[in-house]
């Protein structure tokens, strides 16, 4: 939709009666009113693509998140895949380290140099301590 200019005749009519419509002589008036219904329609129509424009920005954004969303929860759940394959013990009693009142760890194999394991809370699922190889218990840090 083009924007409806006034034309140069109309505009210097306007002026002469101090921008007040109802002072136009009858013929004039007729202009103005039809240059005002096509503003008020070119109004409403770019206050239309404007919103459409502005939705469809926060609609694209909202898909973008989603996306980066599911990569992290891809991840997520192929660690915890991954950890679920490497335990070996399920209910060690310990307590967690993280004040969830928790008691009961698992064992999850994470070879390392110093270590090949480490234990993980049950109930808050955080990663508590490490334990290191049984022949490696007598060397320090
Ligand atoms: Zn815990």
């Amino acid at each position: 939709m083009k924007r409806p200019i006034v034309s140069e005749y109309l505009r210097k009519e306007m002026i002469r009666v101090n921008f007040n419509p109802n002072r136009l002589d009858s013929d004039v008036k007729k202009l103005y009113n039809k240059w005002s219904r096509e503003r008020k329609k070119w109004d409403k129509w770019e206050k239309e693509e404007r919103d459409k424009k502005y939705n469809q920005k926060i609609e694209d954004r909202d898909i973008e998140r989603d996306i980066e969303n599911e990569k992290i929860y891809f991840e997520i759940y192929n660690d915890l895949i991954e950890e679920m394959n490497n335990v070996t013990e399920w209910n060690i009693e310990r307590p967690c380290k993280w004040d969830c009142e928790c008691c009961s760890m698992r064992v999850v194999l994470t070879p390392k140099l110093k270590h090949f394991a480490k234990y993980v809370c049950n109930l808050c699922g955080r990663s508590n301590d490490w334990i290191p190889y049984p022949d490696l218990n007598d060397i320090d840090d």
